[in-house]
């Protein structure tokens, strides 16, 4: 997969591994001169950690990605043009004899990607890397704020219970 492997910076510490399951099933369904044929369907899982480049710090972090996917297999261009665009769940694409499942592996994991890969919290730069730091107390704090938010919803329960409060009496 050489356009998935260009995302993987080179100084990754280990190998980009995917898992990946295909499974091909058909369904009766309603044909145009109302007959029901078996429509083919396609299933496809793919599991795995890239590597990636966060963008915030530079360092390589390993990113899980997840592809779970259906598609309607159809035999022209103009029959996959005449499906209603408005399915979420299943997206629908031409098949062949010669269909490439790899290649759509790779084009579901590109999609995949975040649009700013990033870690959730970077780790700490190592203070070498810092220009002209050398105070080995400043580490503390930081990092942590994330989790002291007020909860919104703690917020709003306290509105509705003195809300309702008034009508008593
Ligand atoms: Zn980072």
């Amino acid at each position: 997969m050489p356009r998935m492997l260009a995302e993987v910076p080179a100084d990754a510490p280990d190998r980009t591994v995917f898992t990946w399951q295909a499974e091909g099933s058909t369904q009766p369904e309603l044909q145009d001169e109302g007959t029901e044929a078996p429509q083919p369907y396609l299933r496809l899982a793919v599991h795995g950690l890239v590597w990636l480049m966060c963008q915030r710090c530079l360092s390589p972090y390993s990113q899980h990605l997840d592809v779970d996917a259906t598609y309607r297999i159809v035999v022209t261009e103009e029959e996959a043009d005449e499906y209603p665009l408005d399915d979420d769940e299943v997206e629908v694409i031409v098949g062949s004899r010669q269909f490439d499942l790899v290649d759509l592996i790779e084009e579901e994991l590109l999609l995949s990607l975040p649009l700013v890969p990033k870690h959730n919290v970077c780790p700490e730069v190592h203070e070498s890397l810092l220009p002209g730091s050398a105070d080995d107390e400043s580490d503390e704090g930081g990092a942590r704020e994330e989790e002291e938010k007020p909860n919104p919803f703690a917020v709003l329960e306290k509105l509705k219970q003195g809300g309702s409060d008034g009508k008593k009496h």
